[in-house]
């Protein structure tokens, strides 16, 4: 629910109306803009009543919001999230026109895999850097990630080059191991883990959302709301394709959940082709395509060797073929 004050309500008016919500079991979103102040009442509104509120004489009106997020819905912050990752001069904005790419290999594997790939991407355009250290591979006998070394090797690599890095936790016992990570990515099968989503709320550092293998746009949207009710507001949204019946593609990229999600959300949006096809082949149309689509921005994977990867070697691009990549994006992003 959200109400709407009439323009020159009081501090005095407006604070006892909060505390009297307040009183009512609901949590409160105030979004003070030039003209209007909203009020978002987060939680269970069920005890509201709706007409007393309209009457009261400082509201202008009062909405039912029928989905149900409400910090992440745009009818009630219209204007777009703008993300900010990293800090001085290697800052990157990601939202509200604002555009990057996230390269780097799927796994880190080495100090000069990692730290060679860096170079490479940042040369051919891309802003930040993606390494998996830990790894939620399907299978327990498949290679799991160098875990906290392989954070340490990514502190090298950013020390190299000054990229911001990108990189998944899968659980919340290693929060303090991902204190200094630039962009902390939760990935598609910890979607729904809400325990982890409630601590990442309690921080104030950006986080990439991965959408979950067969989740629904408002199942998504509200496990965002989880990590947002908790007061943390940096969330990038990163849709990686969703499971369908045909093998040839390792998931079904949702381009149209690119301007649905838009149209829902404030948030920004993101989209991994690489995830979400499989294919080497397919990522450089499926990131022409998600781009004119109107994406935030995209994250690649990128290896040196790709034949040799120890995850994901198939859909990996070699960095010239990741610099072809990005030159067309920066085309298509002309016409934005
Ligand atoms: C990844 O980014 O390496 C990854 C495991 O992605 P997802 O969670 O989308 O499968
Ligand atoms: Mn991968």
């Amino acid at each position: 629910m959200i109400a709407v004050l009439k323009s020159g309500v009081s501090e005095l008016q407006k604070n006892s109306l909060i505390k009297w919500l307040e009183a009512q079991g609901v949590g409160i979103h105030l979004s003070e803009g030039q003209y209007q102040t909203i009020i978002g009442l987060i939680g269970d509104t069920s005890r509201i009543d709706i007409d007393l509120l309209n009457g009261l004489e400082i509201i202008d009106h009062v909405t039912r919001i029928s989905d149900p997020f409400k910090c992440a819905n745009r009818r009630f912050h219209p204007t777009d999230t703008v993300v900010e990752i990293g800090s001085g001069e290697n800052a990157v904005k990601i939202g509200g026109g604002n555009f990057a790419i996230i390269a780097g290999p799927c796994s880190v594997e080495s100090e000069a895999q990692i730290i060679g790939i860096a170079q490479d991407v940042k040369a051919a355009g891309a802003t930040l850097l993606r390494g998996g250290a830990f790894k939620p591979r399907t299978s327990p006998y498949d290679f799991q990630g160098l875990r906290g070394e392989g954070l340490d090797l990514l502190r090298k690599a950013r020390e190299a080059t000054g990229l911001p890095i990108v990189t998944e936790i899968m659980s919340a016992s290693h929060l303090d191991m991902f204190e200094d990570v630039d962009l902390i990515q939760v990935g598609a099968r910890n979607m729904q883990n809400f325990e982890l989503l409630k601590e990442l709320g309690k921080l104030r550092k950006p986080i990439l959302l991965k959408r979950g293998l067969s989740s629904t746009l408002k199942e998504w949207l509200m496990s965002a709301e989880y990590i947002m009710s908790e007061g943390n507001e940096n969330i990038i949204l990163c849709e990686r394709g969703i499971r369908s019946y045909d093998p040839y593609t390792r998931n079904v990229l949702d381009l149209a959940a690119i301007p649905m999600v838009k149209e829902l959300s404030h948030l920004p949006i993101i989209v991994d082709p690489s995830h979400a096809t499989g294919k080497r082949s397919l990522v450089e149309s499926m990131s022409m395509a998600a781009t004119a689509a109107g994406a935030d921005g995209l994250i690649i994977e990128v290896h040196n060797d790709p034949e040799h990867a120890l995850c994901d070697g198939a859909q990996s691009l070699t960095p010239s073929q990741f610099s072809t990549v990005s030159a067309k994006v920066s085309e298509i992003r002309k016409l934005f």
